[in-house]
């Protein structure tokens, strides 16, 4: 076995050398690259290192392996689907993967979400969204409403348009400053889900809408659960209030699930913790239980007829890899096994433990707060923490988690088991005190 292990090492070495040299990866700098570490495989809830290691994961390869890796239903739909078609275009064709995710998506969708653009990412569906407003409003002659309104620490997406609408200052404006669509922000939500409710928390929202009203298209949030961009909760009312928003002042209503859809804030969707729904949707990350890309733009009728009626009475956007069928085929097996599984029980479980092990680190002088909600934990330190090191130390604990500025949080496939997850809970708790 170690002879394995060292040849094994021996190849990765100039493997590393050429990935450092040359591929990009997320958020680096080829002159200072942070260490990768190289992935031989990845089955359950455990990521097996080529360097022998096999770490428990943590981060469900950011909110999207709801189910683990090498999932044997997800695995089976797909050699079954390459044999028929992997690929053809969706442009004057279509095909049952395509058409069964759609009825699929529509059984469990919020009320009124129905008419369905697929997307190649979370981003260009964020696009899809943002444009479907835009065109929306141009129809009905009023092209002047064109901007966004959004609230500060929000993610939304490294595009161009979602980019513009990510919380001005982590998504580093002042880059693209010259070129980027300036939009509205209001602070961001800051009402707990579990404090009371005032409705003061709508003010600044509010006057900014009464102001600029006549300028914008929509309003676009994450519900509950702002994501990459700080790790927040909010209060369920928030989103109540701003739907009342939208509609007397003619605005329509984008809610990004791409983080929260599927069940990880313990409802299906984020949404319904509410009791509306958008105008559009955005869907991703998890939908194909983490396999491959793919996401999804939903609109309500209103939205989608006026687009159809008018002038030029289609909508501009068609993405080459539109409704892929494989991807189709890994989310109709990655929602049928979820609908399928006792998924509730698991987040309500995975919840409880995260109250029960995290709360130990908020007695640490270096912890600001600790948060936990659906299957999310979060533990906010006081100063940022040093990536490349926790990286590191979390590794030799056999974990995987990926801390970002104050924040080591974890959101774990579904299917984790209680011991995985308290290993995650200790290396946390052990990196937080030191
Ligand atoms: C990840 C994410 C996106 C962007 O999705 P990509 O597939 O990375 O383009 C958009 N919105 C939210 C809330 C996300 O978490």
């Amino acid at each position: 076995m170690q002879n394995d292990v060292n040849s094994n090492l021996s190849s990765w070495t100039d493997k590393l050398s050429f990935d450092k040299e040359h591929l990009w990866h997320p958020y680096t700098s080829f002159n200072n690259p942070l260490p990768v570490f190289p992935v031989e495989k990845a089955t359950g809830c455990e990521i097996h290192l080529a360097t022998g290691e096999i770490l428990i994961d943590g981060m469900s390869s950011w909110w999207a392996a709801i189910h683990g890796y090498n999932v044997p239903e997800i695995n089976k739909c797909l050699e079954k689907q390459i044999t028929s078609m992997s690929h053809v275009m969706f442009g004057g064709l279509t095909h049952s993967p395509a058409i069964e995710l759609g009825q699929k998506l529509l059984e469990i969708l919020p009320e009124g979400l129905e008419k369905i653009f697929y997307a190649d990412s979370g981003s260009v569906s964020i696009e899809v969204a943002i444009k479907m407003a835009m065109q929306y409003f141009y129809t009905l002659g009023k092209p002047e409403k064109s901007k966004l309104l959004t609230v500060k620490s929000g993610y939304h997406g490294d595009t161009y348009h979602a980019m513009s609408v990510c919380d001005p200052v982590n998504g580093m404006h002042h880059i693209f400053k010259n070129t980027l669509p300036i939009h509205y922000f209001a602070p961001s939500p800051n009402i707990k889900p579990e404090e009371e409710w005032n409705n003061e928390e709508m003010d600044e929202i509010e006057s900014i809408l009464k102001a600029e009203s006549h300028n914008i298209c929509a309003i676009i949030i994450e519900p509950i659960v702002q994501g990459a961009g700080g790790m927040r909760f909010y209060h369920p009312e928030y989103l109540n209030q701003l739907r009342k928003l939208c509609d007397s002042y003619d605005i329509l209503l984008i809610f990004d699930e791409i983080a929260t859809g599927f069940g990880r804030t313990g409802e299906l969707f984020a949404t319904n913790h509410t009791q509306i729904a958008p105008d559009i949707l955005c869907l991703g990350k998890a939908l194909t239980g983490g396999y491959m890309t793919m996401a999804c733009t939903v609109a309500n009728h209103k939205v989608a007829s006026t687009i159809s009626n008018g002038e030029p009475g289609v909508f501009m956007h068609g993405p080459t890899f539109m409704g892929n069928p494989l991807a189709c085929s890994a989310a109709i097996a990655s929602i049928n096994l979820l609908l399928s599984s006792p998924w509730q029980d698991r987040v309500k479980k995975i919840s409880n433990q995260l109250k029960s092990e995290l709360q130990k680190c908020s007695n640490l002088n270096s912890v600001k707060e600790v948060r936990v909600l659906g299957a999310i934990g979060v533990v906010e330190m006081h100063e940022n923490v040093n990536m490349e090191i926790l990286q590191k130390r979390f590794v030799e604990m056999g974990v995987w988690i990926r801390p970002f500025n104050k924040l080591i949080y974890i959101m774990p496939p579904f299917t984790i088991s209680e011991e995985q997850l308290t290993k995650l809970t200790q290396a946390i708790y052990h990196v937080a005190k030191s």
